[in-house]
């Protein structure tokens, strides 16, 4: 049996603010961080949701939820919001991303994790992630 990927992410078309070009950013949406330690460090970096131009370098944050997976974490699922948006609609995010990782999951998911389960925002998460 393959294991799916837990991390998820996705290729908004963005359009360079520097130059104009339209290019595909690289946003993750979704990152186990015993998976993709890699990804772990971008969070930490405060780059895991910024889209860089290929062609002047110019960055460009996309505001959008951040579901984390830790593995051995307590607790083992993190949440933070997009900034700019209302309960409402961060908890449809939320929603949304625990049901792409549970799809990866099936068997191996457990609903006690989500008894814990509320926002973070960004920074407190980047702080937990530290640990
Ligand atoms: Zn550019």
């Amino acid at each position: 049996m393959t294991a799916l990927p837990h991390s998820y992410r996705s290729d908004p078309l963005l359009v360079c603010e520097g130059c104009q070009e339209s290019y595909r950013a690289d946003i993750w949406l979704v990152v186990d961080v015993a998976e993709r330690p890699d990804l772990a460090a971008r969070i930490g970096e405060g780059t895991i949701q910024t889209g860089v131009c290929p062609n002047c370098g110019e960055k460009q944050v996309v505001d959008m939820g951040l579901l984390v997976f830790r593995p051995n974490g307590n607790p083992v699922l993190l949440f933070s919001p997009a900034q700019e948006t209302t309960p409402e609609e961060d908890q449809d995010q939320a929603r949304g991303l625990l049901n792409l990782l549970y799809q990866t999951m099936k068997d191996e998911w457990q609903g006690e994790w989500l008894n814990d389960f509320g926002p973070i925002p960004r920074e407190a998460l980047i702080e937990m992630l530290k640990d």
